[in-house]
């Protein structure tokens, strides 16, 4: 049997003309002999609204019932879709992540699949020519609904692939959207972003995870785990996109720098006149993870007679809770205060040609200065290097290291 998986995101499916341009897409594989699995997401907007709708109706939603809710944003697309291929003759149906089943742990809000029943699923793809998929949900060993964090179609899409590849084989992911690929900067911020034809699985990992929104993250380490090929298409056009595969030594020779990704959801909070000694980061640090709040960038001044400030960055949604426990620890170790600020923003380069190639922090850091922006923190990974700025000065910097290391097109 061959396999092809389709996925569609949200403004691909917005409206019944949309849904017709996505028929076309399906129709097309179907005609060149594919049972085609089409994973979809919620149509553009649903989700926000859903979510929404459960602060109006509660200060505090219940985890498990706020993930039932925001699944029927997809659930609606999967029955619709299925509608327009029965009506176009084509033997299709619906399934919801219960019915796959796609098991996840009970993480509501951000669930991770545990497994996916493949075998199953082959069955409906022999009695279906297309089985059409609801993304972003699963259901959790308590048999109840779990959703997998926003953007989380991309990973059900990449996860069925790979469930499918270990019972027949490699099975091709195209993921659609309304860019017709990975780009070396969000496009819509910077017109002269170039298409990338070809990326490294790392390379696309450490995109997503410093804030291009393209692919999910955890739809990348499941495609670099499971080997997927990935391709980033436009619902509306036919471009061949963006492949994301395995690095090869020409990607590791031929740029320094593939791409330059930004994250506006970043607030930094620094702890003032903290006491420098033994076990202090580790009282500082451990409630937050305790807590499951996740901490960026973390950076210690030089301490000053025993004197020292620390500082963190977290994105926007942890704020209110970090401060909290951060206040808590500030008193218990005699600090002299806390301050945030959330107008801030991170900036960052990426290539696996840094592994290859000196001084690329050296480059980003004296673009920036000659552009006046002030580096307030540093990151760097082995093909990354970060930079926290002000957020006012965010597109400057975007452009400027794009233009400094030679992705400007037309
Ligand atoms: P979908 O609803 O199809 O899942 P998303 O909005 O999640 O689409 O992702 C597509 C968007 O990702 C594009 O519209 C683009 O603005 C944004 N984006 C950010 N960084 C990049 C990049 N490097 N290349 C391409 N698109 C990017
Ligand atoms: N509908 C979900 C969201 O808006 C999942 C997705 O589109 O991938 O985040
Ligand atoms: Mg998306």
């Amino acid at each position: 049997m061959k396999v092809l998986v389709q996925k569609f995101g949200g403004s691909s499916v917005a409206d019944l003309e949309c849904m017709k341009k996505v028929r076309a897409k399906v129709l097309d594989a179907v005609a060149q002999g594919y049972k085609v699995v089409v994973v979809l997401s919620a149509r553009a907007g649903q989700t926000n609204k859903l979510v929404e709708m459960a602060y109006q109706w509660s200060d505090e939603p219940n985890p498990a019932e706020y993930d039932a809710l925001l699944a029927t944003g997809e659930q609606e697309s999967i029955a619709l879709f299925s509608m327009l291929l029965n009506d176009a003759g084509v033997k299709a149906r619906s399934m919801v992540g219960y019915q796959v089943p796609v098991l996840t742990d009970n993480s509501y809000g951000s669930a991770r699949i545990i497994s996916i029943e493949a075998g199953h699923f082959l069955s409906e793809l022999e009695r279906f020519d297309v089985v059409v998929m609801a993304g972003f949900q699963g259901y959790s060993m308590e048999n109840r609904i779990t959703t997998l964090g926003r953007g989380g179609s991309d990973t059900s899409a990449v996860a069925i692939a790979a469930a499918l590849s270990a019972e027949i084989g490699t099975v091709d992911c195209h993921i659609y959207t309304d860019v017709d690929g990975v780009y070396t900067t969000d496009p819509r911020m910077v017109p002269k972003a170039t298409k990338i034809p070809k990326i490294s699985y790392d390379e696309m990992l450490e995109m997503a995870s410093m804030g291009a929104k393209v692919l999910q993250i955890r739809s990348v380490e499941f495609a670099k785990k499971y080997k997927v090929p990935v391709w980033v298409r436009s619902t509306f056009t036919n471009d061949e996109g963006t492949l994301v595969t395995q690095e090869d030594e020409s990607m590791m020779e031929s740029v320094m720098v593939s791409g330059v990704a930004f994250d506006k959801d970043q607030v930094r909070i620094t702890i003032l006149g903290v006491p420098d000694q033994p076990g202090v980061s580790a009282a500082l640090f451990a409630p937050l993870a305790d807590h499951e709040i996740l901490v960026d960038m973390i950076v210690q001044k030089a301490s000053r007679e025993g004197i020292t400030d620390m500082t963190y960055t977290v994105s926007h949604k942890d704020l209110k809770r970090a401060l909290v426990y951060t206040e808590k620890v500030a008193e218990e170790i005699g600090a002299q205060g806390i301050e945030y600020d959330d107008q801030v923003a991170k900036v960052s380069v990426i290539g696996v040609g840094m592994r290859n190639h000196s001084g690329v922090a050296a480059i980003a850091f004296s673009a920036l200065h000659k552009a006046n922006i002030n580096i307030l923190m540093i990151s760097t990974s082995e093909i990354k290097i970060s930079c926290l700025i002000h957020a006012n000065e965010l597109e400057k910097a975007v452009r400027t290291l794009h233009t400094t290391f030679g992705l400007d097109g037309e």
